[in-house]
């Protein structure tokens, strides 16, 4: 009998999670307190003003049909003009920009538009699982780049080996960073463009979390001079604005690349729904309201919560300066999936192990700060009376 499932499938690494996912669900069940830190979504709804607009944008018949392919213009205008204030960059809404139906999908569709059998795709580790599945699902080799700590989570592009870079056609980048946290300064963008002209590569960078910050607000990398010529950058509304469910991102920078992303999805799907598009641009016409600026209110005091009680219990916590993760050292010589299994079974808290993200996240857990201060001081207090 043949197997119906192809190939393929089975390139794609294997899924680390099953067992904390499992032992959560059998904690849940057995009805023990669990709090769970685990998955990067966010807890508190979206924005009551943007909801308004959805509500009445669903009744606008126009909105009841197929949606253009790259977005409406009005979406399309509106992205630019936010780009415009947010980054000083000017984007052609035409061509340079494209929506998506959440931003993991544009990134998985990625590299069947640009990348051919044999080109190959270079991907943080430890990074976001969907760099990868794309390469896998266009049969294109990847190399992982190492993000260590002593380099601020930054890939030492001269570490990747000559061969490599000669099949190499695209860079998958990430900042602010999951599961790290690490923000990359505009001087790393600079280093790695100058990198990606010297080799001839496209660069992707995914810009997921570039509203959640506490200091200084991220740089996009399409702020640099020609990033245009071999640059996309990757936006999602997901974290911004509390909207994981409804499925909306978009893409900018350059044009081919945008346009090629944009023929794939228009073989596959046929937009994004108009109502989320309307209900986006009120979100991104007012992004400094404060149901949305609040958001990182939030996050902040939680961060603070949980850096601080970590510290207290002597662990080595990395600050982040954006992203709604912490990404803590393991207890001495313990093994991320020894860590966050032990901390499941005997404080009822969920974590997600670093070496899910890739070899180089071990020696790490993950923490998601999508959990109420008081509960993070109850997690606190109950990983402090375990003994390592
Ligand atoms: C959440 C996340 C995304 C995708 O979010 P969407 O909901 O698909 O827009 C992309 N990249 C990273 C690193 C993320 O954490």
């Amino acid at each position: 009998m043949r197997t119906w499932r192809a190939q393929r499938l089975g390139k794609l690494p294997p899924y680390l999670f099953v067992e904390i996912d499992r032992a959560r669900a059998a904690a849940i069940e057995a009805g023990r307190d669990v709090i769970d830190f685990g998955v990067g979504d966010p807890d508190r709804p979206t924005p009551a003003f943007i909801v308004e607009r959805m509500s009445a944008a669903l009744r606008d018949a126009s909105n009841h049909r197929y949606p253009l392919g790259r977005g409406k213009r009005a979406f399309r205008q509106c992205v630019a003009a936010f780009f415009q204030k947010r980054f000083g960059v000017a984007l052609d809404p035409d061509r340079e920009i494209a929506a998506l139906l959440g931003s993991k999908e544009g990134i998985g569709h990625f590299s069947t538009a640009v990348l051919n059998p044999g080109d190959l795709a270079l991907v943080p580790d430890p990074g976001y699982p969907v760099y990868i599945s794309g390469a896998v699902f266009s049969e294109a080799p990847y190399h992982r780049m190492p993000l260590r700590e002593e380099r601020g989570f930054l890939p030492d592009l001269g570490a990747i080996p000559a061969d490599v870079l000669r099949s190499a056609k695209l860079m998958w980048l990430n900042y602010p960073n999951n599961p790290t946290s690490a923000c990359a300064p505009l001087s790393f963008f600079e280093e790695a463009l100058a990198f990606a002209r010297k080799h001839d590569l496209l660069i992707a960078q995914d810009a997921a979390y570039c509203e959640t910050y506490y200091e200084a607000p991220p740089p996009s990398i399409l702020q640099l001079p020609g990033a245009k010529e071999r640059c996309v950058e990757f936006h999602s509304l997901s974290k911004t604005f509390n909207m994981t469910g409804w499925r909306a991102g978009f893409v900018a920078g350059n044009a081919e690349a945008v346009g090629a992303l944009a023929d794939v999805k228009s073989n596959l799907d046929s937009g994004l729904f108009g109502a989320i598009q309307d209900a986006v641009i009120e979100g991104l016409n007012h992004i400094d309201h404060p149901d949305v600026r609040g958001i990182l209110g939030v996050y902040r005091e939680r961060r603070d919560t949980l850096t601080a009680g970590l510290k207290k219990l002597g662990w080595a916590v990395n600050d982040p300066k954006a992203t709604f993760y912490v990404w803590v050292r393991c207890p001495k010589g313990v093994a991320s999936m020894d860590a966050a299994k032990r901390i499941l079974a005997e404080a009822n808290v969920v974590v997600i192990p670093g070496i899910g993200f890739g070899e180089c996240g071990e020696g790490f857990i993950r923490f998601a700060l999508t959990v109420e201060t008081p509960r993070i001081r109850e997690a606190v207090e109950r990983i402090g009376r375990m003994k390592w």
